[in-house]
């Protein structure tokens, strides 16, 4: 009689998911090799091939004995995120465009300047924000970037400039958290990939070369100065709460006030009391560019140690704001000027390839409907005006 038995393919065995050492900062690095029985130190090894030598294949780190790679190689690997263009502007600014999984694109900018090279990194696809004045904030949001996706960003750069050779000087000197995407609402994977940024066994940045902005997730912001003590940005755009909330939404939620008060104890938790923050304002011709805005700027930003960044708003299609005039640009910065503050203005760069400040949108799959509604109004928009 036969018997019939149930047998499973080897290949139908459910395959399980390595982990992508790419993400995993000194700390969880150790971690993890503990969990395989491996002494911690092993972890200065893997990141210095990772992030010093550009090295992914876990065979080529050659100083990790065979048995070691072999017990890697089972349960882990090194996957970078995937570049699907790079464009260079007259300008010199370079723009990526960066495939995360899921189907959906970010982007990040690198800008050239005299005496450093600076990468603007993306925390997030998309951003739940909405600020009214931000192409990011019209492609609505997918989800949060992994710390692999946000530290891949610069391994990409540094690769695409031959910075693990090194015989070649840096390009990148400095990164800001500033591309697509709320940095603190994707706080623990951010601070992950800030801890490698500084790590001297990964890229060595200083503190003063690693920069966080912010919109005003104030709570965050305040576990911030817990946990780190990167250079911090603030965008306010607006100085006072009425205009505000109609510029950056979350502030009906966490007031001006509440968020300079916030970025001051981020400042007071800081060893050194001679750092400043940074201010961001765009200024947008006759919506936040009037000398009374820069008066009421000037006394809202008294009691905190800062230097002001004006950037003129960069048009994006279909958006309602226009970029500031120069006169206007020019009084707002003198008025502060003459206040006794530190202004500098923003020049715009990469506008040829959309990556001036303020333009970044990638690819968004939106899971908010944001980017439905908004493209919904551009063409009702663009029949009025046929029809009109
Ligand atoms: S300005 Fe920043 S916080 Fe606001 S929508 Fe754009 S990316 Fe998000």
């Amino acid at each position: 009689m036969s018997q019939e038995v149930e047998v499973t393919a080897i290949d139908e065995q459910p395959r399980k998911e390595k982990t992508n050492l790419l993400g995993l900062s000194a700390s969880r690095l150790g971690d993890f090799l503990e969990s395989l029985g491996e002494k911690r130190f092993r972890g200065t090894q893997i990141l210095k091939w990772i992030h010093q030598l550009g090295v992914v294949d876990i065979n080529e780190m050659t100083n990790i004995s065979k048995g070691l790679r072999a017990t890697l190689a089972d349960v882990a690997e090194v996957v970078l995120p995937e570049v699907v263009s790079c464009q260079d502007s007259v300008d010199g600014t370079r723009k990526w465009l960066i495939r995360v999984d899921g189907g959906s694109c970010i982007e990040m900018v690198y800008i050239p300047e005299r005496e450093r090279g600076t990468l603007c990194v993306s925390s997030q696809i998309g951003c739940a924000l909405d600020c009214s004045f931000c192409a990011t904030g019209k492609q609505g949001f997918n989800r949060d970037l992994t710390t692999a996706e946000i530290i891949g960003q610069l391994w990409i750069a540094a690769k695409s400039f031959n910075q693990f050779d090194p015989q070649v000087d840096r390009r990148v000197t400095n990164v800001v958290m500033m591309g697509m995407g709320e940095p603190l609402m994707n706080f623990d994977n951010v601070v992950d990939a800030m801890n490698l940024m500084l790590d001297d066994n990964a890229y060595g940045l200083s503190k003063r070369r690693v920069t966080l902005s912010t919109a005003g997730v104030v709570p965050q912001l305040d576990k911030l100065g817990d946990v780190t003590d990167v250079s911090l940005a603030i965008s306010l755009h607006a100085p006072n709460d009425e205009l505000r909330n109609k510029l950056v939404p979350i502030n009906r939620k966490y007031s001006l006030q509440e968020f300079i008060d916030s970025a001051r104890r981020y400042l007071d938790k800081m060893p050194d009391n001679r750092r400043k923050v940074t201010v961001e304002y765009t200024l947008m011709d006759r919506v936040n560019d009037r000398d009374e805005h820069a008066q009421e700027l000037s006394v809202l930003l008294r009691d905190l140690p800062c230097k002001i960044n004006l950037i003129p708003f960069n048009p994006f299609p279909g958006t309602e704001y226009k970029r500031v005039t120069n006169v206007a640009l020019n009084r707002f910065r003198d008025i502060l000027h003459n206040d006794g503050y530190t202004v500098t203005v923003r020049t715009t760069r990469g506008d040829d390839i959309a990556a001036a400040c303020g333009q970044l949108a990638g690819e968004v799959n939106d899971r908010t409907k944001r980017q439905e509604r908004y493209k919904k109004r551009l063409d009702e928009e663009q029949v009025v005006k046929i029809v009109g």
